[in-house]
């Protein structure tokens, strides 16, 4: 990001972009394999190509450890991107060879007709495939593009979900606060972040922590993504009737102490869990917001009173994933001058401001700048780490919950107190100790700020 840019940081910016030589080298064995099975046609069934080719997809897949496998028919062209710690990439783009019948094959292995229906009508399915020994799951759906179908294929890789809170990447501080807040006997404790945030992992670790054979812990998802060992998962089902307010009905008369609730999205479900939080059980919830002080506003809107909020909820957390910078390239960088640290923080709330440029300018720090070599893909990056705002509760901040104070307000306070540290807060941290980098977290929460 030039906003940021020192020398060394530009000079790596600029080393940071992939030549497509570079770029094509790294990508060529999908590619490379794909031609050679065109050059192999005739002397086997296209069918069997297109197995080898789904096959070779996915395990490359799983190899660059890609969260989602998008297979594009664009046209004559047919396009496959992975996406690896949160960006796409392409990994072949070649003329499209009709003799072998790749998105046929995957449609099958989802449990779809070969051939795509012809009006348009939802479609997702999922199968199980072996790859190096372990059970791979994925999730597929499928969209009639103008230019053909597309297909995006969810790869669930249990090994790649790390389900101890020591894990996640929380700093030693915020380690001890949260394993200290989900021991409450009761409360309700919100987590929010975009899709893909990794909160369902957070929600599993926290209850991975506390669940112990003396405690009943129920859960309620949509979907159900992983099943955890001595946890008691059930699955929504708003066809049938089991939706979130009568799951949760259902669940309190089956004797609980702790309840994870997948998602609140309405009043009714929010409702009976914050009541349910005050009468001695504790509750686990993610939320749709962009930060954790603006879950009080969602719960306004959707006419919790005050005091009901005020009185059930233990905290809130908000996370992101930012990339961790490749540690076999990354190269030492200086702090950003102050002027450029006061241009960055000039539109902030004047508290949260003297807090960011302190953090940012504290001598001591070993900011990192990426650079891009063969092990990271020329990325300059390796894997993800998670970054956390957490939000915790104390008398001033529940005054302003009660006064039914818009969230400015809530989050002003929050920091004041000491009782919020935010997204941005934590992502300084970890640049600062050279996890990742300072235009990594920017870039990451430049919708916070
Ligand atoms: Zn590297």
């Amino acid at each position: 990001m030039a906003f940021w840019g020192n020398k060394q940081e530009d000079q790596a910016q600029g080393g940071q972009q992939p030549s497509p030589a570079r770029a094509s080298a790294a990508n060529a064995s999908i590619e490379e394999s794909y031609h050679n099975l065109i050059e192999a046609k005739g002397r086997a069934p296209g069918i069997d190509l297109a197995i080898k080719l789904s096959d070779l997809i996915l395990e490359h897949a799983v190899a660059e450890r890609a969260s989602d496998v998008h297979i594009e028919n664009q046209g004559a062209n047919l396009r496959v991107r992975f996406r690896v710690d949160g960006i796409l990439q392409d990994m072949l783009n070649a003329p499209k060879n009709t003799d072998i019948p790749l998105t046929q094959r995957i449609r099958v292995l989802a449990g779809f007709d070969p051939e795509p229906p012809t009006s348009f009508r939802n479609e997702e399915g999922r199968f199980q495939k072996m790859i190096g020994g372990r059970a791979i799951q994925v999730r597929v759906s499928s969209f009639p593009t103008v230019n053909g179908e597309k297909l995006v294929l969810r790869v669930l890789d249990r090994q790649q979900l790390g389900l101890d809170l020591e894990q996640l990447g929380m700093d030693q501080e915020s380690l001890a606060i949260i394993k200290k807040l989900i021991r409450n006997p009761y409360g309700i404790f919100f987590i929010t972040g975009s899709t893909g945030s990794g909160k369902t992992t957070s929600l599993y670790a926290m209850l991975k922590n506390i669940n112990t054979p003396m405690i009943n812990v129920i859960s309620l998802e949509d979907p159900v993504e992983y099943r955890l060992d001595g946890l008691n998962q059930a699955q929504i089902n708003a066809k049938t009737g089991f939706t979130w307010a009568e799951g949760l009905r259902t669940i309190l008369r089956q004797d609980p102490d702790v309840i994870m609730v997948g998602e609140i999205r309405d009043y009714e479900t929010a409702e009976i869990s914050l009541r349910s939080a005050l009468t001695g059980h504790l509750l686990f919830t993610t939320i749709h917001t962009i930060n954790a002080p603006s879950i009080i506003e969602r719960l306004f809107e959707m006419g919790i009173p005050p005091f009901l909020i005020a009185s059930s909820m233990l905290g809130a957390m908000s996370q992101r994933l930012v990339r961790k910078v490749c540690q076999q390239c990354a190269q030492k960088a200086a702090p950003p001058s102050e002027a450029v640290v006061n241009e960055f923080i000039k539109n902030m709330d004047p508290v949260e401001a003297k807090i960011v440029k302190e953090l940012i300018l504290k001598p001591g720090s070993d900011y990192k700048v990426e650079k891009g070599c063969p092990a990271c893909r020329n990325t300059g990056y390796v894997g993800r780490v998670g970054i956390f705002e957490l939000m915790l509760m104390n008398e001033e901040v529940r005054k302003q919950v009660l006064d039914h104070s818009p969230t400015d307000m809530i989050r002003r306070t929050a920091i004041q107190t000491g009782k919020l540290r935010t997204l941005l807060m934590d992502g300084i941290g970890k640049a600062r100790n050279g996890s990742t980098t300072l235009s990594e977290v920017i870039r990451v929460t430049a919708t916070m700020v």
